[in-house]
């Protein structure tokens, strides 16, 4: 796809066309091809209105190709809408894969001028990522994100952030829509919003810039921006059968029928939240973060693991390195 066809034209200068983009029946070089790309992730914050009210934004970057794009896509954009940008990376403590992100994001981070967090696992609560899955005996994934997803939540309550952007892009939202309503998760189906409103003090709100953006996309743009990517694969890299098949699925309607994806997301996006009304968030007796029933994950991890919540004692560690960081309020 990125090898030059003289005969074909960038449909916004006339140079020789390097991609065809099938969902929107264009043909661009190279350098349109990118600026499409941000231009798309610039009409999807417009039309989900992510901007209105939003000053400081949080992203958290793993160093994989969707949060690194994001990253840049976003530094890019933030003038337009007068958004001040930090990021956060989780060292889950994976060896050379953890290393490799580390550096990836520092230097990044660096050249974007984007002031950058890094909390390790193993400084917060005395374990690595892999420590926690053999002690807990817990499925790798979903102890993965439910970390990532409490500490983004308290550095996005630390510092203020009126939002916190997600990497995830319109694959993965689908496929996670699609295995949901097979399993008739509905609570988790609700959520495959562009937007996840937040709770004063208790959750930052969420944003899913990417919402439109199809994987195929911002792997090309990722290369021809030579935007530098952890190359090492997750050592826990796995994809549940429910997923693979839903996705599976998606690829073959989008291939029959292109921007299929495209305009599923959309009624995705009105229709996801009607399927549960009023569900109510129990604040977590012990750290005071929401819960579904009490007691949050991280806590009923830190209990089985530790022996005792470490909720509170993970924020209090947060907030004293939010204020020793060049990002506090
Ligand atoms: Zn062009
Ligand atoms: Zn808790």
């Amino acid at each position: 796809m990125i090898s030059a066809n003289p005969r074909v034209q960038c449909k916004k200068c006339g140079r020789p066309a390097t991609v065809r983009i099938r969902y929107a029946k264009l043909n661009l070089c190279s350098e349109h091809f990118t600026e499409y790309i941000e231009e798309r992730v610039a009409k999807t914050i417009e039309r989900y209105k992510m901007h209105s009210d939003l000053k400081k934004l949080l992203i958290g970057v793993s160093g994989g190709k969707d949060s690194m794009s994001l990253l840049y896509i976003l530094s890019k954009l933030k003038s337009r809408y007068n958004i001040e940008i930090v990021c956060l990376h989780i060292d889950l403590g994976l060896n050379n894969y953890s290393e490799e992100s580390k550096s990836i994001i520092i230097e990044a981070s660096r050249e974007l001028g984007i002031p950058c967090l890094i909390i390790s696992l193993k400084d917060l609560i005395g374990y690595t990522l892999p420590e926690l899955v053999e002690k807990s005996k817990r499925p790798p994934c979903s102890l993965c994100g439910m970390l990532k997803r409490y500490v983004l939540n308290l550095v996005g309550l630390e510092i203020g952030a009126d939002a916190i952007a997600l990497g995830h892009h319109l694959d993965d939202i689908l496929s996670f829509a699609l295995k949901d309503f097979l399993l008739q998760d509905l609570v988790d189906f609700s959520k495959m919003t562009p937007i996840t409103p937040g709770i004063p003090g208790v959750a930052a709100k969420r944003i899913k810039p990417l919402y439109e953006v199809y994987e195929s996309d911002l792997e090309l743009y990722a290369k021809l921006k030579n935007i530098r990517v952890v190359g090492a694969n997750c050592p826990f890299k796995y994809r549940d059968p429910i997923t693979t098949s839903a996705r599976k699925m998606l690829d073959e309607l989008e291939e029959y029928a292109p921007g299929f994806k495209i305009s599923l997301s959309r009624k995705l996006a009105r229709n996801a939240s009607r399927y549960v009304q009023g569900e109510s968030i129990i604040l977590c007796k012990y750290c005071g973060m929401p819960s579904s029933n009490g007691i949050c994950g991280f806590c009923k991890l830190t209990m089985k693991v530790m022996g005792e919540p470490k909720g509170r004692e993970a924020r209090e560690k947060i907030r004293k390195l939010v204020d020793s960081s060049s990002f506090s309020n």
